[in-house]
């Protein structure tokens, strides 16, 4: 019976590629209610850049354009302020 549950659960986490368009993403900001994002919240921003501390676009991480807009200035002035890294090689 645990095996079974265990199998379960491992089903629900794996979504297939051609579903995951259906599933509809929103913006975490708007659902925060989020009007301006700190330059200086390095854990936030880290979060929106790929490893190779590039940033995340709009269409991968479900923000809106307003709130994207507002995110990639914030990481560039990060960037500027060297609190982020511009590359990893
Ligand atoms: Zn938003």
């Amino acid at each position: 019976m645990e095996r079974r549950e265990g199998r379960q659960q491992e089903k629900k986490k794996f979504i297939p590629m051609r579903m995951r368009k259906f599933i509809k993403k929103k913006c975490r900001f708007c659902k925060q209610k989020i009007d301006s994002i700190d330059y200086k919240d390095i854990n936030l921003l880290r979060r929106h850049t790929t490893p190779s501390a590039k940033i995340l676009g709009g269409r991968i991480s479900g923000n809106c354009a307003r709130h994207q807009a507002l995110l990639s200035r914030a990481i560039k002035r990060a960037r500027y302020l060297a609190l982020l890294p511009y590359t990893i090689k």
